[in-house]
């Protein structure tokens, strides 16, 4: 009897911290205006999907072996790829790669965090950094953030002195509020998990090619603790692609190398994304319109009468509402107007992602009509 209804999750033997937790993601309904989960709205251009299938059909004459453990080829793209566009140079040595940025982060918690362990984020940010924490049996501490969402520099070195986390997390652009982090703040913060600890800092960068402000890979320079983790699910138009990667001190490539699995990035996978790579001024060039649109919804939704937080990834933080009830109200407004955007919880606000300039000219549309609703 595999099928037994009077048995739930709870009830079976599993850690107890998981016990009564729901599992992240975003709804993924099926309505006209997908702007929910910031991913890129251009599919990859027809030459990129042909050299996919030339360089996927090459990797599936050798699908009988194992793929190369290490990813050397992809490594030295990236590393290429970060070096012409962060400001810094990055040697292969220095990337790591793995499904998605979600499982660098991981990895990065197996080793650096742990049972026993703590790491600190600054909320609202990035759900899954707590999420993946728990995950890993690491302690999560909410660090505090300003009204306006940027980071209270002083609070957060407080709150590194005063709980002595083994990782820090600090998200640039940050996720849902579109906020950047200037270089010394960083400077600031790991100076001051340093003393504290020292502990692991590490940058989010996942919308960083959205950003108005450089990439903090410079940072890298003389700080072994550092680390910059990327993704080419938003700039690379390539989410379901699940391609991550960091950059830090070689020591830190080869401390993670202790718990990946191995064989963890599939032939496929690799196939694909350096095939991405040789088209990345074509891709680049399309965020260059997203950067556009995002600018934008910032500027219209601000014209319309909305609040909005000032963005540098590829979404927007606009509200107010009344609340949270009032945010999931005015969700709920926009759907029924065709129109998917994200209620990440901060109460007062949603976050919508730039799409294309027809499917923003949509959610504009929707937000005109409740703002007249409202007033
Ligand atoms: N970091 C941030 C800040 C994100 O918003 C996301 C995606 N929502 C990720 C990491 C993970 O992305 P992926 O696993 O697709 O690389």
């Amino acid at each position: 009897n595999d099928r037994n209804d009077t048995i739930g999750i709870d009830d079976l033997p599993i850690r107890e911290e998981l016990k009564g937790q729901s599992p992240y993601g975003a709804p993924q309904l099926d309505v006209p205006v997908q702007l929910n989960t910031n991913e890129n709205p251009y599919p990859l251009p027809e030459p990129l999907v042909a050299r996919i299938a030339e360089r996927v059909a090459e990797a599936a004459r050798g699908l009988n072996r194992y793929p190369d453990r290490d990813a050397v080829e992809l490594r030295t793209e990236l590393a290429r790829y970060l070096t012409r566009t962060g400001g810094h140079p990055v040697a292969t040595g220095n990337v790591w790669a793995a499904n998605g940025s979600n499982e660098v982060l991981q990895q990065l918690l197996q080793t650096f965090g742990g049972p026993g362990r703590t790491a600190i984020g600054f909320e609202p940010s990035y759900s899954m950094h707590a999420l993946i924490a728990r995950g890993t049996g690491t302690g999560w501490i909410s660090g505090p953030r300003n009204e306006d969402f940027t980071i209270d520099v002083g609070a957060a070195e407080a709150a590194i002195a005063a709980h002595a986390p083994d990782v820090v997390f600090v998200t640039s652009p940050n996720n849902p509020t579109g906020t950047a982090v200037g270089a010394d703040v960083v400077e600031r913060l790991y100076e001051a998990a340093q003393a504290a600890k020292p502990s692991l800092v590490v940058v989010d960068e996942a919308y960083v090619e959205f950003s108005h402000r450089p990439s903090l890979l410079p940072l890298l320079e003389g700080r072994p603790h550092l680390v910059v983790s990327r993704t080419m699910s938003k700039a690379f138009g390539a989410a379901g692609l699940r391609l991550g990667y960091l950059a830090a001190h070689p020591a830190v490539v080869d401390a993670v190398q202790l718990v990946r699995l191995p064989y963890h990035l599939s032939a496929v996978t690799q196939a694909t994304a350096l095939a991405a790579l040789e088209h990345t001024d074509t891709l680049l060039g399309y965020v260059e319109q997203l950067k556009a649109e995002r600018d934008r919804l910032v500027t219209e939704l601000r014209a319309i009468g909305y609040e909005v937080t000032e963005s540098d990834a590829n979404f927007v933080q606009f509200g107010r509402f009344d609340g949270a009830e009032g945010s999931h109200a005015a969700w709920r407004r926009i759907l029924d107007r065709g129109v998917l955007v994200r209620d990440n919880g901060v109460p007062g606000w949603l976050r919508v992602t730039a799409g294309t300039p027809e499917e923003n000219d949509a959610f504009l549309d929707a937000v005109r009509e409740l703002k007249k609703e409202q007033d």
